[in-house]
């Protein structure tokens, strides 16, 4: 890294969160300021808040407060994209105008104390990825906790390759980011795509606190089909499961057709309705099973066929600085 301070961008979708967006301006500003005043990052660092499609006043008060607030820009997009399509587009976005961006939620639940750390790692320490990872998960309910383990290590049996306990709390380099920009995957799954990129990592550890306001945007059925998502869009092995199963299941049943010749030759007539009822139901779960997985995958190559657009921007609000940066 150079001896000059790094521009700094922190990039925060949000979705819906008119409560909290007004707290986390402030506690983002504070920090930022702090970081400028130490002379760890240039005065031309900035906030980003990224509006994915909210229904609510979110919009509003990001526009207002980027007119009186010099380190707000503010980006809305044209639509709900989700989460992970959202956070690209800041990504994306901010990386044109800063050294380094980190991006964090909108709620709050990262603790913000941490971004120091994250730049210490990025300038001093070299680190071009840095991720955050919660030390301790006290807030979180006992569910959520046994679930997301749980998720941890069936992805990493599924052969992808995540960093336990990291959401989306991280730092990357412009040279990172431009790299993730190559990776024209449509199923996106940040978490699994970053480790991807290699060069130098670091961690930050931060625990995790409550969401200041409003609810969660992932209840459990969104959690689980992102859980899905994230699987099956990093790894085949799924599908080569469904093959060994199927092959087990075929020397299986090449026991039973020895079993049913052999007991017919030897006159006695095979008597089971049971055992050919619970085998025709049984074969015709798991084909059907198998049969939605391998679609779930040709879904998945659909989307990535079309290409179609991850986010859509609609405004780019940024204080005059930025855009003066950007003409010159
Ligand atoms: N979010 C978004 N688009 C969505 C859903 C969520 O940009 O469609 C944002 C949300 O505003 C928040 C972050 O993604 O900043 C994480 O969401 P949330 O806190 O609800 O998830 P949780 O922490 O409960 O997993
Ligand atoms: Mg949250």
């Amino acid at each position: 890294m150079s001896n000059e301070r790094p521009t700094l961008g922190i990039v925060v979708p949000c979705y819906n969160e008119e409560a909290v967006i007004r707290e986390t301006i402030t506690q983002l500003s504070g920090v930022l300021k702090a970081l400028m005043e130490e002379g760890l990052v240039s005065r031309a660092s900035f906030l980003m808040f990224v509006n994915d499609g909210s229904r609510d006043r979110t919009w509003e008060l990001i526009a207002e407060s980027q007119k009186s607030n010099p380190l707000v820009s503010g980006l809305k997009l044209s639509g709900n994209v989700g989460h992970q399509n959202a956070l690209l587009a800041g990504l994306m976005t901010a990386k044109e105008h800063a050294d380094c961006v980190i991006s964090i939620d909108a709620d709050l639940q990262d603790d913000v104390k941490a971004i120091r750390e994250f730049v210490i790692k990025y300038s001093v320490e070299g680190c071009e990825i840095v991720y955050g990872v919660r030390q301790s998960r006290k807030t979180d309910t006992f569910f959520k906790r046994t679930t997301a383990q749980g998720f941890y290590r069936f992805m990493e049996r599924m052969g992808v390759k995540v960093t336990y306990n990291h959401a989306d709390y991280r730092l990357m380099s412009k040279r990172a980011l431009n790299e993730l920009e190559r990776f024209k995957e449509v199923n996106l799954f940040l978490r699994g795509i970053v480790p991807m990129i290699g060069f130098k990592t670091g961690i930050v550890f931060y625990d995790r606190l409550d969401r200041f306001a409003g609810e969660s945007k992932y209840p459990l059925p969104k959690m689980l089909a992102f859980a899905f998502e994230g699987i099956t869009s990093l790894s085949v092995r799924p599908i080569r499961l469904v093959t060994m199963m199927g092959f087990g299941l075929s020397l299986v049943s090449l026991a039973a057709v020895i079993y049913a010749v052999a007991s017919k030759l030897l006159g006695n007539t095979v008597s089971g309705w049971t055992s050919l009822i619970l085998s025709v139901w049984f074969l015709g779960g798991v084909q059907l099973l198998s049969l939605g997985l391998i679609g779930e995958y040709v879904g998945k190559i659909y989307k990535e066929v079309k290409r179609r657009p991850l986010y859509i921007v609609e405004t780019l609000l940024m204080p005059d600085t930025l855009k003066q940066a950007e003409v010159e």
